[in-house]
Parts: structure tokens; C-alpha cells; sequence
């Protein structure tokens, strides 16, 4: 392993916040600055709440900014896996859930103008093999029964582009979308900080209290905040701070590599195998490559963002399968951490034990297809003690 580099959507981009140096008070304080944050912290803004947001790091410094920039439907799974694990009806709803994820992002994007090269090109998912060409043929028969879109192409309905890098089979999902990920965090940042969003960067917490409901304290290094509630969007790192989340999301690190600008290839966002191996043409037409991870499981747990050198050859090796990559250099390599919960979904609402808080985390690979919806369901507790979203992924479901 050698140290990991700044992902490509970060390069020269500034710090936008000073740290905390002093005590203070807010409505609500929100821990961590990802998209999850972020939408809360835009929620909380809209309604007129005080609000400080604290970030260790910077915005977008972790997962949301070291990510492939897709914005999918759909859990990590295959649908039809989908289905296989949590029946029919749950598959549908959480799938619903992904759509309606996406289409309240592009709305925020839309109405706040954030330039993030967000496009709605669909995307493609790819088999490797015969078992999975079976897989994605029923996944796609299923979404379609569903309600949803899925278009197998086979033969020479699929791209030369796939098929002469030994391709057989796709699906493209004509939903889906893909965008500049901290480019849009950082957008949505902006937007909560100018309604008045108290935000503060290289502040990690170091010590939360929210043991009575409308009490919290939280403590870094250069002072404290207290407030009435705290909202915990911290993902991958919630469980160094919350111990009950400890062995309820993992935190599993993800390679990426990002390439110089090449001829156009890929239309769309492309998954293959299974989900572990994702790639996309970004407006610049540098590809961002990112997966493997299957290849060294075990190596790939943990937060230290470290590069792991036989999935980044791996990677390399797999781009030279496409003629129109083949000489075109990588600029870029890094890895970012994933917050996996115990079953796939996410985790919204209540921590037991910690009445003054409510968390949104274990996203597991694909938190721009539910953060955005997952930020914004603790806005909607707090105000109408109630919401959709977190019923549907409740935090006492592990609660063992
Ligand atoms: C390599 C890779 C590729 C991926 N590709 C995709 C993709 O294409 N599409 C997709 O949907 N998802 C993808 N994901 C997953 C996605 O990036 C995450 O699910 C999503 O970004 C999670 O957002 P978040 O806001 O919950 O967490 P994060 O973005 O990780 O934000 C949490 C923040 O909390 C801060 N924090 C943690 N602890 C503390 C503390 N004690 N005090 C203060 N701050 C703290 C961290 O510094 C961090 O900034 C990918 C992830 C990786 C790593």
C-alpha cells in the first residue's frame, strides 16, 4: 500500500470554512459534511433553524467527494438479489425511494444552479459472465414488471465498444444520472452557508453528549456547541464516535483512478461485474474508473485512505481492454471509505441510548442514490416527527 492522492473532483479546490474557535449555541448542530450533511444542513436553513455544521476535514473530503459520481436507482444489489433478500414489495419501495432520491437532487440543482455537469444519460449495467448475464436478464424482467425501465441489449444492440471488450450482454437503465460529486456537495454547501448556516471545516469532534431529548454538546479541539439536537451524518466514521453503530456500518474502502481527457467511448455510466467495477466519461472526457474491491475484500476494510497497488494495476489493465484507452494516461488515483451497513440499507432516525440525536449513515456504496433523501428525513423528524424515509429504514431494525 502507498499513501493515497486527492481525488480528481477536489484538485485546487479551497478550504470554505474557518475551524471553530469558540463556544457557542445553535438550534441543531450537524456532524459531517458529505451530501448526507449537506442536505440536512439545507433543509435546516429553509426552515429558518439555527444550525451549525461542523466537518473534521472539509466538505466533501470524504466519501462525497472520493466517489464515482454516479447517481443510480437501486441499492448495491442486482434487483433481482434485491428481491431475492428483502421480498418483493420492500425491493420496490426502497427502489422508489432511489428514484425519488434523484429526482430531488436535480431539482436542487436546477433550482440552486449548482454547475456539477450533472446529465441524465441513464446507465448501463454490464455482465461478465453467463451466471451473471442469467442475473441482469431477470433483474431487468423484474424492474420492468415493477414499473420501472430496463432495456436489454444483446448482439448488436449493445456498443461495439462493449462487445469488442468482451461484452455480451446489457441493461441500460434510462433513469440514471451522474455528476461532478463535490462540485455538487460544495454547491449545496454554499447555498445552506449563504441562508445562514453556521459551517465549520478541520473541526473533527471529538466528544458528543446527547444523553436527554433537547440536549446536546459536542466538543472539538478549538471549542463546543450546544444545541437542542444533534444530527449525526458522519456514514463510514459513525461508529468512532457513537459506539452502537460500531458493528452495525463498516467502513470498506473503495479505489478509484481518474484518466486524461480521451476520445468519447462511453455514453452512460457503465457497472460490470455485479456492481464491483464502475466507469464513466466524465464531460471532459476524462474516464473515472473506480471498483475491484472484491479482489481483496478483507484488505479493503477500514478508513485510511490508502491506494492498494494490485487493484490500481487491476483497474489499469482492465482500460487497456478498450482500444480508444489504450495509451491514455492516469493522472488521478485514489480511495475514498464507504459506510456499509449490516443489510444493505440505510440507517435514519433515532440512536438508541442518545435521545438528543438522530443519524443518517451505512449508505453501503451508493449514497447519492439515498443520502440526499436520508439528510433530509432527520429535517422532516425534527419538524413533523415524522418521516416516510426513516420509517421505511428505521435504526432500531439492528438494534440487537
Ligand atoms: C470510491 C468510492 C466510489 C463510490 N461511488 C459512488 C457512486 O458512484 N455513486 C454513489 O451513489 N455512491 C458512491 N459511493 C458511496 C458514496 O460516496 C457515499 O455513500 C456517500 O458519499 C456518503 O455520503 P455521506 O455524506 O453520508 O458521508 P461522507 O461523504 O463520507 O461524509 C461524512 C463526513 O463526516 C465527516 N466526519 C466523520 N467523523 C467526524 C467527526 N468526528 N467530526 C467531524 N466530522 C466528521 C467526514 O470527514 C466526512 O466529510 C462511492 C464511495 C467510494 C468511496
Amino acid at each position: 500500500m502507498s499513501s493515497a492522492t486527492e481525488p480528481y473532483w477536489l484538485d485546487g479546490e479551497d478550504r470554505m470554512a474557518p475551524s471553530l474557535q469558540e463556544s457557542t449555541d445553535a438550534d441543531v448542530v450537524i456532524v459531517g459534511a458529505g451530501v448526507c450533511g449537506a442536505a440536512a444542513a439545507l433543509a435546516l436553513a429553509e426552515a429558518g433553524i439555527r444550525t451549525v455544521w461542523i466537518e473534521g476535514r472539509a466538505v466533501s473530503q470524504g466519501a462525497s467527494g472520493r466517489n464515482a459520481g454516479f447517481v443510480l436507482q437501486g441499492t448495491a444489489e442486482r434487483y433481482s438479489r434485491a428481491v431475492a433478500i428483502m421480498g418483493r414489495e420492500r425491493a420496490r419501495a426502497v427502489h422508489q425511494v432511489s428514484r425519488d432520491n434523484h429526482r430531488a437532487m436535480s431539482s436542487a440543482i436546477g433550482e440552486l444552479q449548482i454547475p456539477c455537469g450533472y446529465q441524465r444519460r441513464g446507465s448501463l449495467q454490464l455482465a461478465g459472465s453467463v451466471l451473471e448475464e442469467a442475473e441482469l436478464l431477470e433483474s431487468a424482467a423484474l424492474l420492468r414488471e415493477d414499473g420501472f425501465s430496463a432495456e436489454v441489449r444483446e448482439g448488436h444492440q449493445l456498443d461495439a465498444v462493449y462487445r469488442n471488450a468482451g461484452f455480451n450482454v446489457g441493461v441500460h437503465i434510462a433513469d440514471d444520472g451522474e455528476l461532478d460529486p463535490a462540485a455538487f456537495v460544495r454547491g449545496v454547501a454554499k447555498a445552506a452557508v449563504a441562508r445562514g448556516v453556521r459551517l465549520f471545516e478541520g473541526s473533527p469532534v471529538r466528544e458528543l453528549t446527547a444523553s436527554s431529548p433537547g440536549e446536546a454538546w459536542v466538543r472539538t479541539d478549538g471549542g463546543e456547541v450546544h444545541a437542542q439536537l444533534v444530527l449525526l451524518c458522519t456514514n463510514a466514521y459513525v461508529g468512532e464516535l457513537v459506539p452502537w453503530f460500531a458493528d452495525k456500518v463498516d467502513p470498506v474502502r473503495g479505489q478509484m483512478l481518474a484518466t486524461a481527457p480521451a476520445p468519447p467511448l462511453f455514453s452512460c455510466p457503465v457497472y460490470a461485474d455485479h456492481g464491483f467495477d464502475y466507469w464513466r466519461q466524465d464531460p471532459a472526457g476524462r474516464v473515472v474508473l473506480g471498483g475491484w474491491r472484491n479482489l481483496d475484500v478483507e484488505g479493503e476494510k477500514g478508513t485510511a485512505e490508502v491506494l492498494h497497488p494490485g487493484i490500481q494495476a487491476r483497474m489499469e489493465e482492465f482500460l487497456a481492454r478498450f482500444e480508444g484507452m489504450r495509451g491514455v494516461p492516469v493522472t488521478h488515483r485514489w480511495s475514498g471509505t464507504m459506510g456499509f451497513s449490516r443489510d444493505g440499507l440505510p440507517l435514519v432516525g433515532p440512536v438508541p441510548g442518545l435521545p438528543g440525536a438522530l443519524a443518517a449513515v451505512g449508505f453501503t456504496g451508493h449514497g447519492f442514490g439515498f443520502a440526499w433523501q436520508c439528510g433530509k428525513a432527520l429535517v422532516e423528524l425534527l419538524l413533523e416527527g415524522r418521516s416516510d424515509v426513516a420509517d421505511r429504514f428505521p435504526t432500531r431494525r439492528l438494534a440487537m
